[in-house]
């Protein structure tokens, strides 16, 4: 078995396999350890939205990041496809954020006013492109840009991708501990046997804040519990995304609806509760009252990776060592990571980088404590 890499990524959710993916393109000799499946932790609880617009409200670095990240889905969509014969099955038919009261018609009418890529649609013309939707509606924005991919299809492409292109990728292989080598390379220690590697990378998301500590670092990232369900009906026959109250309804191309998610701080539990459950169905069921007749094929849950405030580490070790992070990617992982495998691989290969998302994701935000 190979045991020496130029690039050994801890994680193979989302984030690593793209990272792995943009590596192994360049002809970067790549390494992935998932201590567990390919895509098992956050990334196949997802909705799998892309919620650039939705999601984010200042236009700063973290919006523009989130922006480029969204169009490149554009890209990798072929690139992908072609490679991998996976369809990440993309949709871009955009999404629709609810106004149920006069007062929030307001307030959504006023977001047009300084949101360039959104609209303010009538209930009339809602009603006529969604007719499931209720008629107690006041209107919706609509966001063309905010589509959809499958987050378990998007993760399957990069890695088989990356395995094709020359990656070594293992499962059920959990690294336990990293130790610098004489030669100043790392050592990750796991149940199968140590691996070597120049540079290493922290993509084991929510996990990721033991790998923190154990470098010295204080990341503060904090598990938060997302439970969904899934339903089918023939009664409803929604195109676009729908947003209301923290509560969305995603249309997937296999007749199923995706929706979510509940939002549990500090639970490290992955079974979704009948509470979470229940929560969810009372906020959809105004906005879709036919929704009590659909099927429920399925409920589960979660955790979301939530660094302090809210942005991703993606960036290097403050004290230059080969150690890089990509985690922390909290309720947009989906949408952020690939843009996040297009800047560790720039990173990683000296390549010039925005500035301003080496200073927004930077891992110096954090307070060094010991090395
Ligand atoms: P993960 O997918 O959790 O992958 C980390 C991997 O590391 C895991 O597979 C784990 O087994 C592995 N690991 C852990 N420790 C070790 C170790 N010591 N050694 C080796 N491997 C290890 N984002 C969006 O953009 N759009 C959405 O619509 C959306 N909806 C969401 C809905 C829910 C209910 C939830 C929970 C999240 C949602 N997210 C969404 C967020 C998104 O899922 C995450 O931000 C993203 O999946 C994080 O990816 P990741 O690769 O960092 O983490």
């Amino acid at each position: 078995m190979k045991t020496q890499f130029e690039v050994g990524i801890i994680g193979g959710g989302i984030i690593g396999q793209s990272i792995a993916y943009q590596l192994a393109k360049e002809g970067v000799s790549v390494l992935i350890l998932e201590s567990n499946k390919i895509g098992n932790g956050a990334t196949s609880a997802a909705a799998g939205m892309l919620g650039a617009n939705s999601e984010l409200e200042n236009n700063d670095a973290f919006f523009q990041f989130a922006k480029e990240s969204q169009q490149h889905y554009h890209v990798l969509r072929d690139e992908l496809s072609q490679i991998s014969q996976i369809n990440i099955q993309f949709v871009d038919k955009g999404m629709y954020k609810l106004a149920m009261t006069d007062a929030e018609a307001s307030a959504l009418k006023d977001v047009v006013k300084y949101h360039e890529s959104v609209e303010w649609h009538s209930k009339e013309v809602v009603l006529e492109s969604e007719p499931t939707l209720s008629a107690t509606i006041k209107g919706a924005l609509y966001i063309p840009e905010d589509g959809h991919v499958s987050p378990y299809h998007v993760c399957a492409a990069f890695s088989k991708s990356a395995r094709l292109l020359g990656a070594t990728i293992l499962e059920n292989t959990p690294v336990h501990e990293i130790k610098k080598t004489v030669t100043n390379e790392y050592t990750l220690s796991t149940p199968v046997t140590d691996f070597v590697c120049k540079n290493i990378v922290i993509a084991n998301g929510v996990w990721s804040g033991h790998f923190f500590k154990k470098l010295g670092l204080d990341a503060g990232i904090n598990p938060v519990k997302g439970e969904c369900l899934s339903i089918k009906s023939n009664d409803i026959g929604l195109e676009k995304t729908i947003f209301y109250d923290h509560c969305y309804i995603v249309p997937k191309g296999d007749g199923r609806f995706v929706i979510g998610a509940t939002m549990v701080e500090d639970d490290w539990s992955t079974v979704p509760t009948i509470g979470g459950i229940q929560s969810l169905i009372e906020k959809v069921t105004p906005i879709i009252p036919s929704i009590s007749s659909a099927q429920l094929i399925d409920t589960w849950a979660g955790l979301r990776p939530q660094p302090i405030d809210g942005k991703p580490y993606i960036g290097q070790h403050p004290e230059g060592e080969n150690i890089y992070f990509a985690t922390g990617h909290y309720r947009n992982g989906i949408l952020l990571a690939p843009k996040t495998g297009l800047m560790i691989r720039d990173l990683i290969l000296n390549r010039k980088q925005n500035e301003d998302y080496v200073k927004a994701f930077s891992v110096n935000r954090l307070q060094v404590q010991t090395m």
